[in-house]
């Protein structure tokens, strides 16, 4: 079956044009649908850019050629080499009169899942099929985008200096103090999956990179089992020397634009298939300071359960700002805005406390509506308040000595931000679920596939 090379795709369904009638050619695909007339049989082939008809005629064609073509199971794969003629009939205008069909893999009935069913399978059912879950167009498209969303990130960084840099993912301490880790035996050492590359990322603030980024995965074990997190993500972090909020801010701006306009340009189609329409953001986006979010909350009456009491008050200063919270500032805020100026006792050490108000963090947040899809900040660099701030964060210094020696010789001030990249494909997508746009969710309960 596999002699030679004549079964290798010439072009994608999509690429056919008047330009290519009466010629050759070769496709490659899946079988979506086939209907025999007898003398006549359609196949719809599908590949990732569209459906192909092909059009087989009894009596112009060897008969075990046409037995084939009508008998092969739906979703098997195909490679089918023809003449591409115009059909007023066929619904791109053009058909294929085959005349050699390989069948490059059969398709075992039933199906474990419809790839064009109206009716749509339920999540577990789609996940634990995801290959054929992903041969459907509306599928396929949110990870062409995310392909884009990732793409467009990388030529930001590129352009303005960045350097792609990777750090371990096995690690012996926790970024944020012990919450939230996966522990792993590491030879008989005790080791963790790695929440975030803030560390190691900082650390390469102190050696003349100056600006790097990195795109990897970020472990949290948290339990919730919520439609925006997971338990393995894709975070895309930038670390920048000689640099303050602001900047980092601004180049944060500018990547989110970029995704836009490139997911604009490049997966128009994609959009239209997801039925989904986007707009570019304006820069600068909107700064809201953590304060007057709270008195808009308070003024809405937003209550929240007080730790010491336990008993319901009225949202006040310094409280954590909950989902409920968020909904109501995004129903003025349905897009992106900055939240800043967040309490110093919200955020984690190695965020750098107000130069003018200690109670006061100079952390961020990037936020569309009521998510969160950044965190970020100016860092502490002096090494002196590194250590302060450890310690009034009940971290034990010595553990984070392989990270504060970093700062014992010449540390620049610097700032940076994580972003996640899958919360920003739900929104460029109009995914309900965190979910759909990773290949294989890791959640509380999924492992395998
Ligand atoms: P949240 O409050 O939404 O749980 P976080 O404040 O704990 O997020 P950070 O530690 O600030 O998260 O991480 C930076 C970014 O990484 C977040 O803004 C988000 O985009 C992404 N992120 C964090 N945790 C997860 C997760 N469990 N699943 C998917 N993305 C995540
Ligand atoms: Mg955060």
């Amino acid at each position: 079956m596999m002699d030679g090379t004549d079964w290798k795709r010439t072009k994608f369904a999509a690429e056919i044009g008047e330009e290519d009638y009466n010629t050759e050619v070769t496709l490659c695909g899946w079988v979506q649908y086939t209907r025999n007339l007898g003398k006549m049989a359609f196949v719809h082939l599908r590949d990732r850019s569209g459906v192909a008809q092909i059009t087989a005629l009894s009596k112009t064609m060897d008969k075990d050629l046409f037995d084939l073509i009508v008998s092969v199971p739906r979703e098997s794969s195909l490679s089918v080499r023809g003449i591409i003629k115009q059909s007023p009939q066929a619904k791109a205008g053009w058909e294929i009169i085959p005349y050699q069909v390989q069948v490059l893999g059969i398709a075992k009935t039933p199906l474990p899942l419809g790839v064009v069913d109206r009716v749509d399978a339920d999540m577990e059912t789609r996940l634990d099929n995801r290959f054929l879950d992903l041969r459907k167009q509306e599928i396929q498209a949110i990870f062409k985008i995310r392909s884009t969303i990732l793409a467009a990130a990388r030529e930001v960084f590129l352009e303005e200096g960045f350097i792609e840099i990777q750090t371990p993912k096995i690690v012996a301490t926790a970024t944020e103090g012990g919450t939230a880790l996966f522990e792993m035996k590491y030879f008989d050492k005790k080791a963790y999956l790695n929440q975030s590359p803030q560390l190691f990322k900082q650390t390469m603030m102190s050696t003349g990179l100056d600006r790097v980024f990195e795109i990897g995965p970020a472990f949290r074990a948290e339990e919730h089992d919520t439609r925006r997190h997971l338990n393995e993500y894709t975070s895309i972090d930038i670390e920048m020397a000689y640099a303050d909020l602001e900047d980092c801010m601004g180049i944060l701006e500018m990547v989110v634009q970029r995704v836009y306009t490139n997911v604009l340009n490049n997966n128009f189609i994609d959009l239209d298939v997801l039925n989904q329409q986007i707009v570019a953001p304006e820069r600068p986006f909107p700064r809201l300071r953590y304060g007057c979010i709270i008195e808009k909350l308070q003024k809405a009456g937003l209550e929240v359960r007080d730790e010491n009491t336990g008993r319901n008050r009225l949202i006040e200063w310094g409280d954590d700002i909950p989902l409920e919270g968020f909904k109501e500032i995004a129903r003025d805020r349905p897009s992106l805005y900055f939240v800043t100026e967040w309490p110093m006792k919200l955020k984690p050490f190695y965020i750098h406390p107000h130069p003018e108000d200690p109670e006061l963090s100079l952390g961020f947040d990037l936020n569309y509506g009521e998510k969160e899809i950044v965190s970020g900040g100016q860092r502490v660099h002096e090494p002196d308040l590194l250590k302060e701030m450890l310690k009034k964060y009940g971290l034990d210094a010595e553990t984070f000595g392989f990270y504060t020696k970093a700062f014992d010789y010449g540390m620049p001030p610097h700032a940076g931000w994580g972003l996640g990249a899958e919360r920003l494909t739900m929104i460029i997508t109009g995914a309900p679920n965190v979910r759909e746009t990773v290949l294989f969710p890791r959640d509380r309960y999924r492992l395998v596939p």
